[in-house]
């Protein structure tokens, strides 16, 4: 299996924040990075020596931007398929695009994972307002999903009956939907798994995870689940990377449930936002072992040597009277504040990252959420 060696170029479709942490790692190690995106100012652009500015769906475009790269990768997975063969035809394309096809529609990721026998909560796909309210009748309280383009949060909505269900199915105006029933969640947890060209895989220890509204609000590892379930959603997460057949990257969110059951809420096959903290709390963190995996390197150690949270910057921090205090949480311990480079703020949008190490992960977390209280409030005459 050939190595891609430092000196060579490394292009990613997609030039937002996990692109541009990608990017600084790849820069790290001595790659030259390509990006794509459409926006002329994405966050991975002054990272980058060449930036293709076009539309996910523009196949030419990708084509260009492989002709100048060694190997491409993804920060994104909704780019339709003719432009991830455009790239594959030039280039490896890691992860290729079938892992990307079966990922980027939710509700053929959701039949692909319990087809190969991996645990997911009861669902229905439906694609009338007639079958949003049938599958609600069945399956109670319950979130409908867009299959494709929704992230944090959007593109769902929820629902308490079936009275309630034609009225959302119409208010998400997607053509086809995913009905789950709404889970009692005990916790939410995260693995990212790496996987070479090789077949080498290494995960990291479970993340925990907090989200509000459908959005994650911090993250800290590890995260102190008892061993069985650590063992368990070790198994499941690596289990899906070897039979999806991943190179590179792939986070799977996971439910913990009444009784310790787990079930696997969705896959991301690239950096995840739950595993920002590795770059302070593993020996390596989730950019410099995606550069490793899709260049095949050998994989990083992904070993806990510091435990650390992060809680996320949304644009409501920026766009409020106040500017947030950034100066005033520099100086508190083991506290790093990480800026994506954006110049828009927007309420709902992620501008960065506040992170903290601590002796152990409860310390972590209390250091990354008083900072973000202190972050918030004003620094009128400071
Ligand atoms: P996104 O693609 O926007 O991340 P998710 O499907 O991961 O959307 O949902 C976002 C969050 O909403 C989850 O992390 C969880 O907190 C909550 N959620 C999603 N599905 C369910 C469910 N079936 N039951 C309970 N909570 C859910
Ligand atoms: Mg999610």
């Amino acid at each position: 299996m050939s190595i891609i060696l430092p000196g060579s170029t490394v292009g990613f479709l997609g030039g937002g924040q996990l692109g541009r942490m990608a990017a600084m790692a790849a820069r790290t190690m001595g790659y030259d990075v390509h990006v794509l995106d459409p926006d002329p100012h994405c966050p991975a652009g002054p990272l980058a020596s060449q930036v293709i500015t076009a539309p996910w769906a523009d196949a030419e475009a990708a084509a260009r931007l492989a002709q100048g790269c060694d190997v491409v990768t993804i920060e994104i997975e909704q780019i339709p398929l003719n432009s991830l063969e455009a790239v594959e035809r030039l280039v490896p394309l890691r992860p290729a695009p079938s892992v990307l096809w079966i990922v980027q529609d939710r509700a053929r990721q959701k039949e692909w994972l319990r087809g190969h026998g991996f645990p997911v909560g009861p669902f229905a796909v439906v694609r009338t307002a007639d079958e949003a309210t049938s599958a609600v009748r069945t399956l109670g309280a319950s979130i409908i999903k867009a299959t494709h383009g929704g992230y944090d949060g959007r593109g769902q909505a929820r629902v308490t009956s079936a009275d309630a269900a034609a009225a959302a199915w119409e208010g998400i105006g997607a053509p086809v939907c995913v009905a789950e029933q709404f889970l009692t969640l005990t916790a939410e947890l995260s693995v990212m798994v790496a996987r070479s060209p090789s077949g080498e895989m290494r995960a990291y220890p479970p993340a925990r995870n907090h989200h509000t509204q459908g959005v994650l609000t911090w993250s800290v590892i590890p995260g102190g689940f008892d061993d069985a379930v650590v063992e368990r959603a070790t198994e499941i997460a690596c289990g899906i990377a070897e039979q999806l057949g991943v190179v590179g990257l792939i986070a799977v969110e996971l439910f913990l449930l009444e009784d310790n059951a787990l079930c696997v809420n969705e896959l991301a096959p690239r950096p995840h936002n739950t595993y920002h903290h590795s770059e302070r709390a593993c020996i390596t963190s989730q950019f410099e072992q995606l550069v490793r995996a899709v260049c095949g390197l050998p994989l990083g150690e992904t070993e806990v040597v510091r435990p650390a949270a992060i809680y996320n910057l949304l644009g409501e921090l920026w766009t409020g009277p106040h500017a947030p205090n950034i100066a005033g949480v520099l100086g508190l311990p083991g506290v790093r504040v990480h800026l994506y480079g954006k110049r828009e703020a927007r309420p709902g949008r992620k501008m960065g990252h506040l992170s903290a190490c601590g002796d152990s992960s409860d310390i972590a977390l209390d250091r990354v959420v008083d900072a973000y209280r202190r972050l918030s409030i004003s620094t009128a005459g400071a």
